[in-house]
């Protein structure tokens, strides 16, 4: 099987700066389990872009979201300082 590669919008394949064609990440070179057209998939908890065809875009950016949920780069809206722990003394004075 042919590793779907990436097309520009006249419709040319894409080569990267090895003179490859852009093609699926995931498709271990050959497109395998790969389903649509190759596209930029810009992850939003790297601000990276990488080629993958629909289908693996679509997991990726699925796995991406459960890591943000689970490691939040910003604090809750509910968050208090003074649970931080770091005055727990005050009852002492
Ligand atoms: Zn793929």
């Amino acid at each position: 099987m042919t590793a779907p590669v990436m097309l520009d919008e006249d419709g040319k394949i894409v080569y990267d700066e090895y003179g490859d064609p852009v093609a699926c990440l995931d498709g271990h070179g050959n497109g395998e389990g790969c389903s649509g057209p190759v596209e930029w998939w810009m992850t939003p908890s790297t601000w990276k872009s990488w080629p993958r065809c629909t289908k693996h875009g679509e997991r990726r950016m699925e796995q991406d979201e459960q890591t943000r949920q689970r490691y939040p780069t910003m604090e809750p809206s509910d968050f208090d300082p003074s649970y931080a722990g770091e005055r727990w003394n005050d009852d002492d004075v």
